[in-house]
């Protein structure tokens, strides 16, 4: 216990006695101590607490459509709840306000209110591009279209899961390619589209002062651009040599001359995986279950629905109502992929039912740009969704073998590399292609692959960039990976630090996490969460440790 004691001479309590009798005891009454009134301090509270009310309730609704969407347990009216949310973020009185007010109130004055101003003036700034109505029809419009869109091999309809299946387990390379090349029958399609809803966006970012849309988005992520950029750039020197070495035994045990883009999830499948057979889908809630209580979470009690569902993605979480109602939907995978999906989702469950902030700003629904730190969020998922890989958790909670184990270990380094050097590529061609529209984006991509991943591919080979649906969906969000593989490496490394082996059996990780990760909500800015749970700066060490690079 610490207290702090204030030495307060009796003469310095008469000098302020006088000076209280001069100025009147009502100045001091209706002043703040940072020099406003304090009467409009408490009519912008007010103000302020009715807004996220209403912000609240369309978040509700908006996660209650989600919901119904993919469950059809009920009706999905977006529309109605885009026009809630476009009366709260189009209303300029209330821009002006928090305008006015957010230079007034400083963080040391009033941290709470300051940082939800910030929240607020970020919300406004994000809303001017992405509610804008042509921008926001262009991105219907190509949903729809990716949604509605049919992959063909061979003249016949084939899903994305069956092109995956075939990356990863089909022995033949020429089925593969043809696989791979696949992704360009959508990508032709949308190209047009899609370029002109980025410079659509870059216009209205450059319009508000940013250099261009993707500077926006990381700046009302709370991430600094020219530190991600060092960051990426340290990240792909200490993994250049590795990465090469990796390629080259590839090559000697395949007997192969040349890699291509649709070789290396073949070949890493082949090294870096364990069986499905000790992951069944019936036992992955009794195991989870059985860990999260272990570590201190009671989660029979806990407000997270969980449905198994045949959904487009692998899996996806619904915060509805934080704290109180949060819903998840896990995808028809299999085996080990299938517990890294749950888990993950699971991940982002706990941490909104443990988030204890009140002012609904602060509360981190993910529905506006500017009012959460996805990368953070990511990285409190993958905290969770990173024990399935960890040698002690799968000694602990399942049969796997420790021979396997040990092989896996090796070979998933490897994977992990190759993982993070695709990730950088895409990454980079992102922020490059918002930095410069007019390029030939095709050539682009193909440079970064072969600059990020040394693998060949021709310039013929016909355009897929587009085919990336993120680029559509969720712009600007494929560094929030690269964060929350990093957060949750350097949170695993200080959680081991404390708790020893306990990491995976003991009651007070999960009150570590809550206490330090979960509960302040965004309260303050994420940097400075990790900054403090795990005592230093997010950086890359923990990370190049965890690959034993470091
Ligand atoms: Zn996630």
């Amino acid at each position: 216990m610490y207290k702090k004691i204030n030495y307060f001479p009796f003469s310095h309590f008469i000098f302020i006695l006088i000076i209280i009798m001069i100025l009147g005891c009502g100045t001091m009454r209706e002043k703040g101590f940072f020099g406003t009134d304090i009467n409009q301090v408490e009519a912008l509270i007010t103000m302020l607490d009715s807004l996220e009310l209403k912000l609240e309730m369309a978040s509700v609704h908006m996660g209650e459509a989600n919901w119904n969407i993919y469950t059809g347990e009920g009706p999905a009216d977006l529309d109605s709840v885009k026009k809630e949310f476009a009366e709260i973020l189009l209303n300029e009185e209330y821009q002006k306000t928090v305008d006015t007010w957010q230079g007034r109130i400083g963080t040391q004055d009033n941290p709470l209110l300051a940082r939800r101003l910030e929240l607020w003036h970020r919300c406004f700034l994000g809303a001017t591009v992405d509610n804008n109505p042509e921008i926001y029809s262009l991105e219907n419009k190509l949903e729809k279209i990716i949604a509605d869109f049919s992959y063909r091999l061979n003249s016949e309809a084939i899903s994305r899961a069956q092109i995956s299946q075939i990356l990863r387990l089909e022995d033949d390379p020429g089925k593969r390619h043809r696989a791979w090349g696949v992704a360009a029958q959508l990508s032709s399609v949308v190209e047009g589209d899609l370029l002109r809803l980025m410079a659509m966006r870059n216009q209205k970012a450059r319009a508000l002062g940013f250099p261009d849309y993707a500077s926006l988005c990381l700046s009302l992520q709370g991430v600094d651009r020219k530190w991600l950029e060092e960051l990426m750039a340290g990240l792909e020197e200490k993994t250049r040599r590795p990465y090469q070495t990796l390629l080259d035994s590839l090559k000697r045990q395949w007997e192969v001359e040349t890699l291509h883009p649709w070789d290396m999830d073949y070949l890493l499948h082949k090294t870096a995986s364990l069986p499905d057979s000790y992951f069944t889908t019936q036992e992955a809630l009794p195991i989870l279950t059985r860990f999260l209580n272990a570590i201190g979470f009671p989660i029979e009690t806990l407000p997270i629905r969980v449905v198994f569902k045949d959904i487009p993605y692998g899996g996806l979480n619904l915060a509805v109502r934080i704290p109180e109602d949060d819903r998840l939907l896990v995808g028809p995978v299999q085996g080990h992929r299938f517990y890294g999906i749950l888990f993950h989702e699971y991940g982002h469950g706990l941490q909104a039912v443990y988030t204890r902030v009140k002012p609904p700003i602060l509360k981190g629904y993910e529905w506006l740009l500017g009012n959460t730190s996805p990368g953070y969020s990511e990285g409190l998922a993958d905290i969770i969704a990173d024990y399935t890989q960890d040698p002690l958790w799968l000694t602990t909670y399942t049969q796997v073998p420790d021979s396997l184990i040990s092989v896996y270990q090796r070979a998933k380094i490897q994977s992990k590399i190759y993982g993070l050097r695709s990730l950088l590529a895409t990454i980079t061609f992102e922020l490059e292609a918002y930095g410069n529209l007019g390029a030939d984006l095709d050539s682009l991509h193909k440079a970064f692959i072969r600059q990020f991943l040394f693998l060949e591919i021709s310039e013929d080979e016909p355009a897929s960039w587009a085919a990336n649906t993120l680029l559509t969906t969720y712009p600007v969000y494929f560094q929030n990976y690269l964060l929350s593989s990093l957060i949750s490496a350097q949170v695993h490394e200080t959680m081991v630090a404390k708790f020893g082996e306990g990491v995976v059996d003991s009651v007070g990780v999960g009150q570590w996490l809550v206490k330090n990760l979960y509960e302040a909500g965004e309260t303050e800015e994420w940097t400075r969460r990790i900054e403090k749970a795990t005592g230093r700066p997010l950086g890359s060490s923990a990370y190049l440790r965890s690959l034993k690079l470091e």
